[in-house]
């Protein structure tokens, strides 16, 4: 069982970091030679897109790797928060996630801070 979630984590990752490699060349040397503004403009939309791109694949990748060392240390599946089990269902449909259910609804629910103080 512990094996087959690590190797789901494994192919997974194997993605990210595919798109990441495919993202790399789009950026600065495709501005560096733009014949108008315009076009200048259209490119640095386009760079941007594939920088956020990049950043998702990064975030992704970030927690796959924790979910690997969660799964190392004998924590993968129980929830970070109360320690409850996750539920296979959750973990096959979101194989990184750290926190049960109930818990996850109470972080999106619970008021970020700074933003009414
Ligand atoms: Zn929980």
């Amino acid at each position: 069982m512990q094996e087959n979630h690590r190797q789901r984590l494994l192919e997974i990752l194997d993605t990210c970091v595919v798109q990441m490699r495919t993202d790399d060349g789009n950026g600065a040397p495709l501005l560096a030679q733009c014949p108008d503004e315009n076009e200048y403009a259209s490119r640095l939309a386009e760079a941007g897109l594939s920088l956020s791109l990049r950043r998702r694949a990064a975030e992704r990748r970030w927690a796959i790797e924790r979910a690997l060392k969660r799964l190392e240390a004998g924590e993968y599946g129980l929830c970070a928060e109360c320690g409850e089990d996750i539920g296979q269902a959750r973990l096959a449909a979101n194989p990184t996630a750290v926190l049960c259910v109930l818990c996850q609804a109470e972080l999106e629910n619970r008021p970020r801070h700074g933003e009414d103080s």
